[in-house]
């Protein structure tokens, strides 16, 4: 039997919503997806098969921390990272150029590349277009990101300009470093800070290298929703239509809701997993911080209408005693619950574009947010 190649099909639209499918090497992705984050070879808290019970297909791996520890030569010695985590669905990885930047000291950017000094250790690395992309394949990633330039925010044009303009020369380099194997793909990344010329600028140079999908990065780093959406609004319709369109570290619900609107089928987000360190939990009523004291004596679960092990189980008030005394089981089940209600979310937005209701879903949804929590007893 042959391999089965990348490819992307759409199933069904909605306005400019799009339902598909995304064949990879390890397994069919359905879009919209959301693909929690697993940093270091695994979703904090959560089995793997955990993982998959919540729906998940993919999950993402961080370049960055993946190479400093246990090393990308390792891993692939190790029969790569699906192996490795004991992950057998599809991975994505990103390029490294996002925590490079924000977590590890700097020691040098320039056209080559970018050097600087592990944050576990303090040992000197390299991390270039052609070391990144080597890197992703190690790993073995269904889906390999383009290395690029983190455009601080907030940025003058000009600045963000050369920014961006950086990243395209180093997309092309990762595009000419990538190895084709069928069921494997290489995504470019758009950049461009909150400027629209800088935006289309960006998709347009990527269109004309040509890749397998196409990221938006970049944002959600504090521009406010508004101003997010207005740059997918000028930047999605540019975007190859029968490619996977990927929002990059988006987000809370609300945005990947008004974003699938705007045509987008993949997202990442440390918000549903991260929350077991923040006590926050999502809701089809919005949030709930189960820190908060109101939560002591009471016996319902945190959602009745999730299916979830954390509510099926337990109740607010074990809930919230097991964070008062720093329990382990917290973080599992409350990344449990959060993962759960995310995929049961993009779930219902699949459903809604394949019968065509997205607007009335959409509507539904925002009803019931702003319903906010139920009553404390
Ligand atoms: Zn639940």
């Amino acid at each position: 039997m042959s391999p089965i190649p990348f490819q992307f099909q759409i199933v069904a639209t909605d306005g400019a919503a799009r339902r598909g499918r995304i064949h990879t090497a390890h397994g069919v992705i359905d879009t919209p997806a959301f693909m929690p984050v697993g940093t270091a070879g695994t979703v904090k808290a959560m089995m793997p098969d955990a993982v998959a019970q919540t729906g998940a297909q993919i999950v993402l791996g961080n370049t960055y921390h993946l190479m400093l520890r246990p090393g990308a030569e390792r891993v692939a010695r190790l029969g790569g990272l699906h192996k490795f985590m004991n992950w057998p669905l599809p991975i994505l990885t990103d390029s490294g150029g996002f925590q490079v930047m924000s977590l590890a000291k700097l020691r040098r950017i320039d056209e080559r590349g970018v050097v600087f000094q592990s944050h576990i250790d303090g040992s000197s690395h390299e991390l270039t277009p052609e070391r990144s992309t080597e890197i992703q394949h190690l790993l073995d990633a269904d889906i390999t990101m383009c290395f690029d330039e983190c455009t601080p925010f907030p940025v003058e044009e000009k600045a963000a300009a050369e920014s961006m303009r950086l990243s395209m020369r180093w997309a092309e380099r990762c595009r000419a470093a990538f190895k084709e194997r069928p069921g494997y793909a290489l995504f470019g990344i758009v950049q461009g800070s909150i400027y629209p010329d800088l935006r289309v600028e960006s998709a347009e140079k990527l269109k004309s290298i040509g890749f397998d999908g196409y990221a938006i990065g970049g944002l959600a780093v504090g521009e406010g929703q508004e101003t997010m959406l207005r740059m997918l609004d000028v930047t999605v319709p540019l975007l190859t239509e029968n490619r996977p369109r990927y929002l990059m570290g988006v987000g809370k619900p609300d945005d990947l809701v008004s974003s699938v609107l705007r045509g987008i089928d993949m997202f990442d987000c440390v918000l549903p997993t991260r929350s077991g360190r923040t006590g926050q939990a999502f809701t089809r009523r919005g949030t709930v911080n189960l820190r908060n004291a109101r939560h002591l004596d009471d016996p319902r679960p945190l959602d009745e209408m999730c299916s979830c092990p954390a509510c099926r189980g337990f109740s607010r008030a074990y809930l919230h005693h097991l964070w008062r005394a720093e329990e382990l089981l917290f973080h599992t089940l409350l990344t449990w619950h959060n993962l759960h209600y995310y995929q049961e979310l993009m779930a219902r937005l699949r459903q809604a574009i394949t019968v065509g209701k997205l607007a009335e879903f959409v509507a539904g949804f925002r009803e019931e947010q702003a319903l906010g929590d139920i009553e404390p007893l």
